[in-house]
């Protein structure tokens, strides 16, 4: 194993933080998996997760076992690992100017088209290495000014050249989910399935340009322009590993034997692979998830668990005022499994209170949470 360490632009003198990072295997051998977790600070599980994950891996380096590189970042995000505020962790937004730390990833993709297309060959495996040589040139020429942007320049430069990337994070109260790209599923789907994830979210264009499909969707235009002579670079995947408060032994260990046997199932460490279970796990387009939010501020008094099916017409939840003794009933428009709900118990007017993965599209552009 080696620890490295990219230092992020300094904010303030006196204060100094580095990304840490961990490789395991051999680079050399081609084939690259890249797992991070906690990039919204406060969400913990995959924290754990990567920690057990790299006992795992440091004794699987001591018997020769692996078969490609696996990098793992457990603390995506040292400048949220330090916003606390009266006691609570604030790790969604940083604290300077407000911005959601998984938004506003570099989009290298109209760059990298320009530099490869006078390179291009018929030779899939050589323009492979050429789109990462541009990616990677483009992020080194961004002209980052701040800690947050040089956070997130380290972690693109960090992931630019993975098979495989995995962004770990967790929702309020939530079921296993996960989100990814339309053209990463047929890859990720396996994953999916050994995870026991029932949820799985799809699209290629989200907006607001989150990590998770900073460069999988780079490769996905780049094959669209140029055809078969672009491979396919790159897969990834948001998993969300259940609420906030899901830090315990039985979910990280059921985890981390979920992953260790999709990067088994990948060629990245020798041995038998485990067999997948049989039923193909489930995906919806991301458009067809309903958001729901209350009119009113109060009492927020929820009727679903995660996870549950609902009806159309069921009630999620209900707001109560307790001066005027309105209560508000939050509807859901459409069947489907909730897969979050919010974990404050004071809801404000507007405020998002939980999502529905249903069947059918129902919303369009931008499709992110705040
Ligand atoms: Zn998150």
């Amino acid at each position: 194993m080696k620890h490295q360490q990219t230092p992020l632009i300094s904010p303030a003198p006196g204060t100094q933080r580095v990304v840490d990072s961990f490789h395991f295997g051999d680079p050399s051998l081609g084939k690259k998996a890249y797992l991070q977790s906690s990039l919204h600070a406060d969400e913990l599980p995959g924290m754990y997760v990567l920690y057990k994950l790299k006992q795992s891996l440091k004794l699987l380096e001591q018997q020769h076992r692996l078969r490609g590189e696996i990098v793992l970042v457990p603390v995506a995000n040292p400048i949220g690992q330090n916003q606390h505020l009266m006691d609570v962790h604030l790790g969604r937004y940083e604290l300077e100017n407000g911005t959601n730390f998984n938004r506003g990833y570099l989009d290298t993709y109209c760059q990298v088209k320009k530099r490869i297309a006078p390179k291009l060959s018929l030779d899939a495996e050589e323009n492979k290495h050429s789109v990462r040589s541009a990616i990677k040139a483009e992020l080194e020429d961004w002209p980052v000014k701040n800690e947050f942007e040089s956070l997130q320049q380290a972690l693109q430069l960090l992931s630019h050249d993975a098979d495989i990337m995995l962004d770990l994070h967790c929702d309020f109260e939530a079921a296993l989910h996960l989100y990814s790209t339309e053209y990463s599923w047929p890859k990720i789907e396996p994953l999916a399935r050994l995870m026991g994830s029932e949820i799985n979210m799809l699209a290629d264009e989200t907006g607001g340009n989150p990590f998770d499909s900073s460069i999988d969707m780079v490769w996905k235009r780049l094959k669209d322009d140029f055809g078969e002579s672009i491979p396919d670079g790159c897969c990834a995947a948001t998993v969300e590993l259940r609420g906030q408060l899901d830090v315990s032994d039985d979910y990280a260990d059921q985890d981390v034997q979920a992953i260790l046997g999709y990067l088994q199932l990948n060629g990245f460490i020798s041995g038998k692979a485990p067999t997948l279970p049989v039923i193909e796990a489930p995906s919806c387009e991301l458009t067809c998830v309903e958001t729901l939010s209350t009119k009113q501020g109060g009492l927020l008094v929820l009727k679903v668990e995660p996870g549950q099916w609902i009806q159309a017409g069921q009630v999620f939840a209900e707001v109560i005022d307790p001066i005027s003794d309105k209560v508000e009933q939050v509807i859901a428009t459409q069947a489907g499994r909730v897969y979050s709900r919010s974990n404050r118990r004071m809801a404000t007017a507007g405020m998002l209170v939980g999502n529905v993965a249903g069947s059918t599209p129902i919303r369009s552009g931008y499709l992110l949470a705040p």
